[in-house]
């Protein structure tokens, strides 16, 4: 793979573009549309709060958890179940800000049995696996397409082993791949979000009214990010439109915000966002981003 400055600023906008998105929607997560709009009218400023009560611009799991997987994955050298789910591990042991139960289960099973693959549960259709793939996407540009997918599910199965999150995960991950090897949003949606609602008609989300209050469903957090996401023109948009919908707001800014920041690239990111952002966690991402692409 070579890499150029295009590929690695894109690289750098799809992290930051998660942290953001995480740190803009956690001061709503759970929250209503309504109850939402009553607070802030559009909520839109990196102002922290919410109910884990942040500081201004500090990110939770969404982010964090990324970040651990993107570690080993180069401590490691490749994507390694083993290596993730011992930097998982170690990352519940330094008591995150928040953490999903899927994940908490899985990883104190993992804590137990020493094996980093849950069995298959058709209740673990949690965002959780989905929502802090990308380092893997940004490890794996120069592997085939099978190898990309095979690597999501590894990380994927340390805590969620289910068909709709593994999906999505993949999808999600070449979707961030195609963006930043040159395809528009066009592509995108024709080349992975239609065939993905194809082969697992829960992802269509164009037959569903616009998605109010998406939960941690990975199906309804795909929704709500594909509605915002393909439906507006620019990072700020896509931002301020995914997490106005409330529900698990943090997460869906995320995923939406790792698209749109491989999409609109670091031009596209708005100066007091990238300003408010906890100013280690936009050195970690931009530092990681870079290293992912040479590994
Ligand atoms: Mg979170
Ligand atoms: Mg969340």
């Amino acid at each position: 793979m070579r890499i150029n400055s295009y590929l690695q600023s894109r690289a750098g906008a799809a992290y930051l573009g998660l942290a953001i998105g995480d740190a803009l929607g956690a001061t709503v997560e759970f929250m209503t549309p309504r109850e939402i709009a009553a607070q802030y009218q559009v909520h839109k400023q990196l102002i922290g709060g919410g109910w884990l009560k942040l500081k201004p611009g500090q990110v939770t799991d969404d982010t964090t958890m990324a970040l651990a997987l993107g570690g080993s994955i180069l401590e490691a050298g490749r994507v390694d179940a083993h290596a993730a789910a011992r930097a998982f591990d170690a990352w519940m042991r330094g008591k995150p800000v928040d953490i999903g139960s899927t994940v908490r289960r899985g990883l104190l099973a993992f804590r137990k049995t020493g094996d980093p693959k849950m069995p298959p549960s058709e209740h673990d259709a949690g965002n959780g696996a989905a929502m802090r793939v990308l380092p893997v996407a940004l490890a794996t540009l120069d592997l085939p397409e099978e190898n990309v997918r095979a690597a999501c599910r590894a990380q994927a199965h340390v805590t969620h082993n289910n068909p709709l999150s593994d999906a999505a995960t993949e999808t999600l991950a070449l979707m961030v791949r195609d963006a930043l090897l040159g395809a528009d949003k066009l592509d995108l949606l024709h080349q992975r979000a239609h065939p993905l609602a194809k082969q697992h008609p829960e992802f269509a989300f164009r037959a569903v009214r616009q998605r109010q209050n998406p939960s941690g469903y990975i199906v309804e957090t795909l929704q709500a990010v594909f509605q915002a996401f393909f439906d507006t023109d620019t990072f700020e948009d896509c931002l301020i439109d995914v997490v106005n919908r409330g529900g698990d707001a943090d997460t869906t800014g995320a995923i939406a915000g790792m698209l749109a920041g491989a999409v609109y690239g670091p031009a596209g990111i708005p100066q007091r966002w990238l300003l408010g952002l906890d100013a280690g966690v936009q050195c970690a991402c931009e530092t990681q981003a870079l290293a992912l692409l040479e590994l």
